[in-house]
């Protein structure tokens, strides 16, 4: 299977909704232009430089979502393109952005990445350190940037009631969190959940956009 049969694949089984970012951590940029030249523009990395770098080599009609942990010194380097930051994982992290952000004078649409996995090794807020943040009068004085939404990794396991119930967790935070927050801002509006092995149900529980990487590049080889 090539990567564009692969994409093509995948496309003809997402609802019309739901948003596919492939993940291209670790993958050479050739094999981006496979899919980008299948009509591919949404990608996804999970480390600064190796998205910058990317960035720099490649269309500039690209939407660039970062999705891995991202340390406040690395910031600085995805701020002037990044399109989405899913991995918001503390407010600390949130403040730099914003800092970061003001820089260059963008406002930068960002989702709040909650821990829905029983694995102790996953980033994430709970619910109350979220609400606990939004509360924060620090909050409001934020203005370069925009949450559009939340994020979650369900845990790696074959057991799929328990992946069902994570994702369940985290529509369930995105609800709470629209009601209470963000009744009027449309743009909250994304729940990041999903990858190669649990996707189909990730959207059968209201995923609006979903990170697959193996799917369609093959596996990664982290040696290389
Ligand atoms: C690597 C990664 C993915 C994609 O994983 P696959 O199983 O290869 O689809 C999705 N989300 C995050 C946060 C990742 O780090």
């Amino acid at each position: 299977m090539s990567i564009a049969s692969n994409i093509n694949d995948i496309r003809s089984h997402l609802p019309e909704h739901v948003k596919l970012i492939a993940v291209s951590k670790f993958k050479p940029v050739s094999d981006l232009m496979e899919a980008y030249n299948a009509g591919q523009r949404l990608f996804g990395e999970n480390k600064a430089q190796e998205m910058t770098a990317k960035h720099e080599v490649m269309p500039k009609d690209i939407e660039w979502h970062f999705i891995g942990h991202l340390q406040t010194n690395k910031i600085k380097y995805i701020i002037p393109y990044v399109h989405c930051i899913h991995s918001i994982d503390s407010a600390h992290l949130l403040a730099e952005v914003d800092k970061q952000a003001a820089k260059h004078g963008r406002t930068v649409p960002c989702l709040l990445q909650f821990h829905i996995a029983t694995e102790e090794t996953k980033f994430g807020f709970s619910y109350e350190e979220a609400v606990e943040m939004l509360q924060s009068p620090e909050f409001r004085t934020w203005e370069h940037i925009a949450i559009h939404g939340v994020m979650g990794m369900a845990t790696n396991t074959e057991d799929n009631e328990l992946i069902r119930k994570e994702f369940r967790t985290l529509k369930n935070c995105f609800d709470r969190l629209k009601a209470d927050y963000f009744p009027q801002q449309e743009s909250f509006r994304e729940i990041s959940m999903g990858m190669t092995g649990d996707y189909p149900i990730a959207i059968e529980e209201g995923s609006t956009m979903v990170r697959i990487g193996s799917a369609i590049f093959g596996a990664r080889n982290y040696q290389l």
